[in-house]
């Protein structure tokens, strides 16, 4: 067994005194011993599409200690008694829960929220229609934090890029590009100067980064379906999301090994049954069960994918493992690097089915979960 030591961001060969729930080859340097992966992307819907429970399982059996939800839910986090009841709501499950704050709603300063400081990372714009109107009016009034960006000119219409042979495929590829440029040049007017931009999908949008990060602080995140998938490869409705799947699969992995890209993420947006109609299905893969897998399957360099699930997402957040209240080894994920798995969404814990790996082999597995001192998850079976 091998250790992910998240201090250096190395794989190490060091030992940790921890019991095992069953004897098995301790030895075998497959196995690799890691703190919990963070997700500072996740949606929960509320209502019946997933709750707080389920989601803590799914994120669980993924191998997430931390999740940070965005604000699109039933109803949107955009108040305070909304923001109130899903801090209620997520307390106490063994995934530590963070929050994010509708751009647009009431709430006008977050660091006036003293009880909810530790539970809030910023605002975000994630799921929620937005005009440049909108935009101007938020951060005129609106007290600087770090802003999640889903960069997107709503105006344009289109579910999938220009160029493809599926139905409204009418969005232009340089919508995100020019949405991210909008959203940080705001901002920069009225003091802000923090952005994160969530599920970059285009070299446009690498290239608008790079130019504005001589600007202001800026990180940036892809998700699971962006490095995994071309526009030929969508046969189904699940494949549908937003933004689209884009001919710029393999420049956004190039981006992740230089660096470019700052983290992971995972955008785990579970729905009902989506049905067959492009036109009507809503945006959306359910995954979080299954993220890592698809990372490793596609990067095959676990010391890349840990340090992107781990230090990285966390450099996003500023933060440290302690401030979640995580601690290395007492919360730890046990990962088995050399087994290989087909996807059956039909078995998933997240109320969401509609996964878009649905039937795919995938390259790794989460064999143990670990949460304060006591492992939790072993090899397919949660533990009383
Ligand atoms: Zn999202």
């Amino acid at each position: 067994m091998q250790i992910f030591d998240y201090a250096s961001a190395k794989i190490v060969n060091s030992k940790v005194d921890i019991d095992f729930p069953e004897r098995f080859d301790t030895e075998n340097p497959a196995l690799v011993l890691s703190p919990p992966f963070v997700d500072i992307h996740t949606h929960v819907r509320l209502n019946d599409q997933e709750d707080y429970d389920s989601l803590n399982r799914a994120a669980l059996v993924g191998g997430f200690g931390a999740c940070v939800i965005q604000p699109n839910t039933k109803p949107p986090i955009e108040n305070l008694g909304v923001l109130e009841n899903h801090i209620r709501l997520s307390k106490g499950k063994e995934v530590k829960f963070l929050h994010t704050v509708s751009l647009f709603g009431d709430i006008e300063d977050l660091d006036e929220l003293e009880n909810f400081k530790d539970n809030i990372t910023g605002w975000s714009t994630d799921g929620i229609r937005y005009t440049s109107e909108d935009l101007v009016r938020a951060f005129s009034r609106k007290k600087n934090v770090l802003v999640f960006d889903h960069s997107q000119i709503h105006e344009i219409p289109g579910d999938f890029y220009i160029g493809t042979s599926l139905p409204n495929a009418l969005r232009t590829y340089s919508n995100e590009a020019i949405a991210i440029c909008r959203t940080v040049l705001t901002g920069l007017e009225f003091g802000f100067n923090k952005f994160h931009i969530q599920h970059v999908s285009t070299v446009q949008s690498l290239e608008m980064i790079e130019f504005l990060r001589r600007k202001a602080q800026i990180t940036c995140e892809v998700t699971p379906h962006h490095v995994f998938f071309l526009p030929e490869d969508i046969r189904n409705t699940n494949q549908k999301i937003n933004p689209p799947i884009s001919k710029d699969r393999d420049a956004l992995v190039k981006a992740v090994r230089d660096g470019v890209i700052t983290c992971f993420a995972t955008d785990h947006a579970p729905h009902p049954e989506k049905g067959d109609s492009f036109e009507q299905a809503p945006y959306g893969s359910s995954h979080i069960e299954v993220a890592f897998s698809v990372y490793l399957t596609v990067f095959q360099d676990v010391e890349l994918v840990l340090r992107n699930l781990t230090v990285n997402p966390l450099r996003v957040l500023d933060k440290t493992y302690e401030m979640l209240d995580l601690h290395f080894p007492d919360d730890a994920v046990l990962i088995d690097t050399s087994a290989e798995y087909v996807v059956e969404s039909r078995k998933f814990l997240s109320k969401g089915k509609n996964c878009a790996f649905e039937g795919q082999r995938l390259k790794g597995r989460i064999l143990g979960v670990r949460r304060n001192g006591r492992w939790v998850y072993w090899n397919g079976e949660f533990l009383n």
